[in-house]
């Protein structure tokens, strides 16, 4: 984008010439754009969980309810109320890192041990799914990391990948120890992305639209969130999916931040 101008030059208080002035405003006009962007989007979301909830209440305290319907509405307005929670802390948190302003703890991070933690939490959160771990036990999976990261990034994944599979699924995680990396996987057996989602699928508030996955709460930010704390690690995140036959997610986690400049 360029903007154009014309300025006088004066000489003795006399006009002694025009000057044209073309200034390049491609930077200027993408920020704005990127900024107006978000802030729609930002109050879609919040508008949403907001307007049911008013909604809700307002019928609460107009009519005398039976239990059933009362416990109904308590219910939606619960659940909403969670969505708004979850939004703002998962966009804060994405704020933050895209800003470089996240403080990550570097520790020694055993990945192993953090994915059978992960998989017994998750575990306990769903009867309807088995989750699997797949790892040569013999080998060392410790990398120089973030711990909650890392605890947030497989959440993440894991959670998805229960999320969008149907009962009875299937979920392994499954590492592999390369040189001086190691790859983490989440596969499942659910429901795929379809290819013309790929390309936007780890960007912010992207949710892939069919009406199956509508019915799926969610706020469109964990895959956002995945990448940047991946990205923090020097790591890299990417999707291989089948429509209709499942997903796997793969991360490539250098052992430490040396290793990947060797
Ligand atoms: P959400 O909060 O919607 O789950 P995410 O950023 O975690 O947001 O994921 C973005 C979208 O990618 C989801 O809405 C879903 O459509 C798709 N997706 C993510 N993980 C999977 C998966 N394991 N299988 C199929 N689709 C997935």
């Amino acid at each position: 984008f360029l903007q154009v101008y014309a300025e006088s030059i004066f000489r003795d208080g006399k006009i002694h010439g025009t000057m044209l002035v073309l200034r390049d405003v491609t930077a200027e006009t993408e920020i704005d754009r990127m900024k107006s962007e978000l802030v729609s989007t930002v109050s879609h979301e919040l508008r949403t969980p907001l307007s049911s909830i008013y909604g809700f209440t307002e019928l609460m305290l107009e009519r005398d309810l039976k239990e059933s319907r009362r416990e109904l509405y308590l219910k939606t307005i619960h659940d909403e109320a969670k969505r708004l929670s979850y939004l703002v802390n998962d966009f804060l948190d994405l704020q933050k890192m895209e800003a470089g302003k996240q403080t990550f703890e570097w520790e020694t991070v055993d990945l192993l041990e953090l994915a059978r933690d992960s998989i017994s939490f998750y575990q306990e959160t769903t009867d309807s799914h088995h989750l699997h771990l797949d790892a040569d036990v013999g080998q060392d999976f410790k990398i120089e990391a973030d711990l909650e990261g890392m605890r947030q990034l497989l959440g993440n994944l894991l959670s998805n990948a229960i999320k969008y599979s149907p009962e009875g699924g299937n979920v392994l995680v499954s590492l592999e120890r390369l040189e001086g990396q190691v790859v983490m996987k989440v596969r499942d057996n659910g429901m795929g992305i379809p290819s013309s989602a790929l390309p936007n699928l780890f960007g912010k508030f992207y949710r892939v639209d069919n009406s199956d996955r509508r019915k799926i709460g969610g706020t469109g930010l964990g895959l956002a969130i995945c990448k940047e704390i991946a990205k923090a690690h020097d790591g890299h995140l990417h999707v291989e999916s089948i429509y209709g036959e499942g997903s796997t997610f793969i991360c490539e986690l250098p052992t430490s931040k040396e290793a990947i400049h060797q």
